[in-house]
């Protein structure tokens, strides 16, 4: 290709240089240079034969590069579209993903319109979750949690930049700052993938955060504690709703099933409450598929 001049023939030029690591170059060209340039995607079209100045192919060539080396469009861009809402990420938090859209339609179809209902969101991340639940129900009261200080700071920009006055976040160790409050909703997208999973070592997910994605050996542990402890944090006919790995969907049915508080490992705040926890169980479990026909999210109500 001859040096690139006019704005499409650098988008031309963008997408041959991502091929090779970017299954979608060209969309990933054009986004990126909206990006750097302040473009809108009708820009692209209107002003096709328009020269670049030296500052902007500069930094368009600074981001490609960086793509290139495997850096997320996301990143790069510092925004994610999730559930219509444009979404601040960072290095910090995960990327949020489209199939964890069925999770937030599914608890919208079981929060009631007009009453009040208090949700956790458990690993909030960006808040993704949090901020999308809700937009679409002012009613609702949201706690949106995580451990990471760093991605709940990028998840208080998202309710600020959103306006969202119903949700309030709080660090902690899944329930552990959490006391004795009970919920009638907790909805969580915990690290769930093996530490020694492939995937980790290909395309985006190498630049997420570990804490998002893995809980180390066993993907299961962290689907566990908190179907577990959730049985003390829901109340009576509350829901959990966890999305869950492809291939994990009998294992987190079992758990789900399986699950009576036994009293032991508890931790003393909780155990006031767990006396009359002993015969409380989960009804209702169901498995529904994502986008790609994956099992990808289990929920329950509590008895
Ligand atoms: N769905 C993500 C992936 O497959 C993992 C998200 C998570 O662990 N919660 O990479």
């Amino acid at each position: 290709m001859s040096n690139p001049t006019t704005l499409s023939q650098f988008i031309n030029w963008a997408a041959e240089q991502l091929q090779q690591n970017s299954d979608s170059a060209r969309l990933d060209a054009k986004i990126l240079l909206c990006h750097v340039g302040h473009y809108s995607d009708v820009d692209l079209i209107l002003k096709a034969d328009q020269l670049l100045d030296q500052e902007l192919v500069s930094a368009y060539q600074q981001v490609i590069t960086k793509r290139q080396q495997g850096t997320p469009v996301a990143y790069l861009t510092g925004q994610k579209e999730f559930w219509s809402l444009a979404l601040k990420v960072t290095a910090d938090t995960l990327i949020p993903r489209p199939e964890t859209e069925l999770l937030v339609e599914t608890a919208l179809t079981l929060i009631p319109e007009a009453n009040c209902f208090d949700i956790a969101d458990l690993g909030t991340g960006s808040g993704a979750i949090a901020c999308a639940i809700a937009k679409e129900r002012p009613n609702v009261k949201i706690i949106a949690t995580d451990k990471s200080l760093a991605a709940l700071a990028v998840a208080q920009e998202n309710i600020q930049r959103h306006g969202l006055n119903n949700i309030s976040v709080v660090q902690s160790d899944w329930f552990e700052n959490l006391g004795n409050q009970q919920f009638d909703m907790i909805v969580s997208n915990p690290p769930y993938v093996a530490s020694e999973d492939k995937n980790l070592s290909e395309g985006d997910v190498r630049f997420e955060p570990d804490l998002a994605l893995t809980p180390g050996t066993n993907g299961l542990k962290d689907l566990k504690h908190i179907i577990q402890q959730s049985i003390t944090h829901l109340k009576t006919n509350g829901y959990l709703l966890v999305e869950h790995g492809y291939d994990q969907e009998q294992q987190v049915r079992q758990l789900f099933k399986g699950t009576t508080k036994s009293g032991k490992n508890v931790i003393p705040t909780e155990r006031r409450i767990m006396q009359s926890d002993s015969r409380r169980a989960y009804k209702n479990v169901s498995c529904l598929k994502d986008l790609n026909d994956k099992p990808r999210l289990t929920y329950a109500q509590m008895t």
